[in-house]
């Protein structure tokens, strides 16, 4: 099956569209991006009813601050993984620890900005867990895998034609990273690492980060050697 990937900038972040015999969505952006988020489905001839899944990488405000908005333009259904579920219970969203003193000047900068920031309430219809979740079922030849580490309950989806959308795994942009690589900031270094080792050992190819364009694996290679 022909897979066609979709980048969708809208801001801070990507979010992409996969398409298969199904549409998906991975990633729900920063607050008020659905309209971005409109016009680069439209682009790409996709109708927003044949969204019928939305996998959330993980439960930071800039993943998920439009996927009510989304939600009410698709109707799909949203994905997430049940160790960040405590997210959505946030009046002004945490923000995790940082690993270099470059993170840690970022999320020194975001602690002050979250309070300006404002999660608009949705529902999360498929709570999984660590065990690997098929995207068959949604027209999309691949799965969704637990990759904790940015955050505890922290996904990847992986196509069976090689390609990782793995959230904040891995970054590449500005201020993050001036170069692709591992994420300055999350919950535990270490724990990123093995991930990464997951995801090299199930053979992926290419890797699609949340913020910044594509790049090829061999760099996460280097990077946790
Ligand atoms: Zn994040
Ligand atoms: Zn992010």
């Amino acid at each position: 099956m022909e897979v066609k990937i979709v980048p969708i900038p809208v801001g801070f972040d990507t979010i992409y569209a996969v398409k298969g015999e199904g549409v998906i969505l991975i990633d729900g952006g920063d607050p008020h991006k659905v309209t971005k988020l409109k016009e680069g489905i439209e682009k790409a001839s996709i109708k927003p009813e044949e969204i019928r899944l939305i996998v959330l990488t993980h439960g930071h405000w800039d993943h998920i601050g439009s996927v009510k908005d989304i939600k009410d333009l698709t109707g799909a259904r949203v994905l997430m993984h049940q160790k960040d579920m405590h997210f959505l219970d946030e009046t002004h969203p945490s923000q995790p620890p940082g690993f270099t003193l470059w993170g840690m000047v970022i999320i020194a900068f975001l602690k002050l900005y979250s309070r300006f920031i404002r999660i608009p309430a949705f529902e999360v219809d498929i709570v999984v867990g660590d065990e690997d979740f098929s995207l068959v079922e949604y027209g999309i030849p691949g799965k969704v895998v637990y990759t904790p580490g940015h955050s505890w309950g922290s996904v990847s989806v992986l196509l069976e034609s090689g390609e990782a959308f793995v959230g904040d795994l891995a970054m590449n942009m500005l201020p993050m990273r001036l170069t692709p690589g591992l994420p300055p900031f999350g919950d535990d270094t270490q724990i990123v690492k093995k991930s990464w080792q997951k995801l090299l050992d199930m053979g992926i190819k290419t890797v699609y980060p949340a913020h910044g364009e594509p790049f090829p694996v061999e760099i996460m290679q280097k990077a946790i050697a």
